[in-house]
């Protein structure tokens, strides 16, 4: 709600006049008035008890950052996602669904009993058993074909049907080995808006799960962490995908960084709660500019996660505080692009050889998504003599359909539509591997 301070303020008539002005309407024709020191004839001669205070606001009326984020969203995104926006718009404006990941610090198939029993899913372990029963489904019919074949005595003369069904099959595997199995989410099936209970303490006090958007692991999964790999998290606080690095169980070593003081406190707490001090041993909490870590520690990860700051789609819309459409961060958000793009550099120089970058933000806007990602291939091209690929993530919707809604026309990588029915992101991400 818009809320507008109309005080009677003597001594600061100008500044509400200008304030009318700016308003339009009867109020600029006010304002004029003012100005011009007087009233004009005619005015001037009304009888004393006919005439009355004049009440001018002290400032502009103030229209809540939610109300500017919401309208700047219409414009643009009815552009870009046309007759998707209403219902993204819609799932933007109600309540978000979360998951729980499941802490794999503390015994968890309790945990993953009593969450089954209230019929929420691991949608990473369901996403893989499909495919691996496709998979199981293909090979089948594809013996049972070849076995027909050799009966006919015909060798030649594959049908379309069948070349389709073997480049099905042919591109399966990548699929399974892309994933990382360890990390378990559960979330309540589309269309159940049951919410989870808060976590609880075990035993040694760590928390049995971490409740979170669960649109915020495909990035983790799609960074596909190896055993012993040294992995970098740019912009880490407050840390639920640093927990959900720390859940593949395989990091050699993670560095988790973040600018903000007091988001890595958070950092910190998060890591105190869910991880056993022998595993944060492996962990490297700092808090510089990430822009500037490639003059720390250049070319040495396998992998990082730059997960940078960005509109937050979801919280503009819903939240006033800390809120970027705010009036007086109108230039901070300008700048968001910028940022990102020298975030997402610092990441590429950051990796190794062969290494790889996960891109992400949770805003639906293609000049802080694709754009950036485009504008860092060319730069590290150019700049640094650096050759990026950007890598395929389609299989990311042939898996998780049943969990996510995905934008089917993204130039590069892959996006989170926020749904009514299934009420995650905006999540987007996308992975670069330096050649
Ligand atoms: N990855 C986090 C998680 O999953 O909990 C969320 C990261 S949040 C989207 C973006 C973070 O970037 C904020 O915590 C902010 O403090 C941090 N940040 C902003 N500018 C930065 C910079 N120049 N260097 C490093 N971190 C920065």
């Amino acid at each position: 709600m818009e809320r507008c301070r109309c005080r009677s303020r003597p001594g600061r008539r100008r500044g509400g006049a200008r304030a009318m002005a700016a308003l339009g309407g009867r109020g600029r024709a006010a304002g004029a008035l003012l100005r011009r020191g007087g009233p004009p004839p005619g005015l001037a001669a009304a009888p004393r008890r006919y005439r009355y205070k004049e009440k001018w606001a002290a400032t502009a009326p103030r229209i809540p950052p939610t109300r500017l984020a919401l309208h700047h969203f219409d414009m643009n995104y009815s552009l870009q996602l046309k007759d998707l926006w209403p219902s993204v718009r819609a799932a933007l404006l109600c309540e978000q669904k979360y998951g729980a990941l499941l802490n794999n610090f503390s015994p968890v198939d309790h945990v993953a009993q009593e969450l089954e029993l209230l019929s929420a899913t691991d949608f990473v372990s369901e996403a893989l058993k499909t495919v691996q029963q496709s998979q199981w489904d293909v090979t089948t019919e594809e013996a049972g074909r070849k076995e027909s074949r050799s009966l006919e005595g015909s060798g030649e003369g594959r049908t379309v049907m069948e070349a389709e069904t073997m480049t099905q099959a042919e591109m399966s595997p990548p699929l399974c080995a892309s994933i990382s199995s360890n990390i378990k989410c559960y979330t309540f099936p589309r269309g159940d808006i049951t919410r989870f209970r808060p976590a609880r303490p075990d035993a040694l006090g760590l928390l049995d799960y971490y409740l979170m958007d669960a649109a915020s692991l495909l990035p983790i999964l799609a960074l596909n962490v190896q055993p012993d790999d040294f992995v970098l998290d740019l912009c880490a606080a407050p840390g639920g995908k640093t927990l959900a690095l720390l859940q593949t169980g395989i990091c050699g070593h993670l560095a988790a960084n973040d600018i903000s003081i007091s988001r890595t406190k958070r950092l910190y707490q998060i890591l105190h709660s869910y991880i056993p001090k022998e595993i944060r041993k492996t962990v490297s909490v700092t808090s510089c500019d990430g822009r500037d870590w490639d003059q720390l520690e250049g070319g040495t990860f396998h992998k990082v996660l730059v997960d940078v700051p960005c509109t937050t789609d979801r919280h503009s819309v819903m939240e006033d505080d800390n809120n970027i459409f705010h009036k007086r961060r109108t230039k901070e958000r300008q700048m968001l692009p910028m940022l990102q793009l020298q975030l997402l550099m610092a990441g590429i120089l950051a990796t190794r050889l062969g290494g790889e970058v996960v891109y992400s933000t949770c805003s639906l806007s293609p000049l802080q998504n694709e754009y950036v990602v485009e504008r860092a291939v060319e730069i590290a091209e150019t700049q640094f003599n650096i050759r990026i690929h950007v890598e395929d993530l389609s299989h990311f919707r042939t898996l998780f359909q049943d969990t996510f809604s995905f934008f089917s026309d993204c130039r590069l990588g892959e996006l989170v539509l926020p749904h009514l029915t299934a009420n995650f992101g905006p999540m987007y991400f996308c992975k670069l591997r330096r050649m």
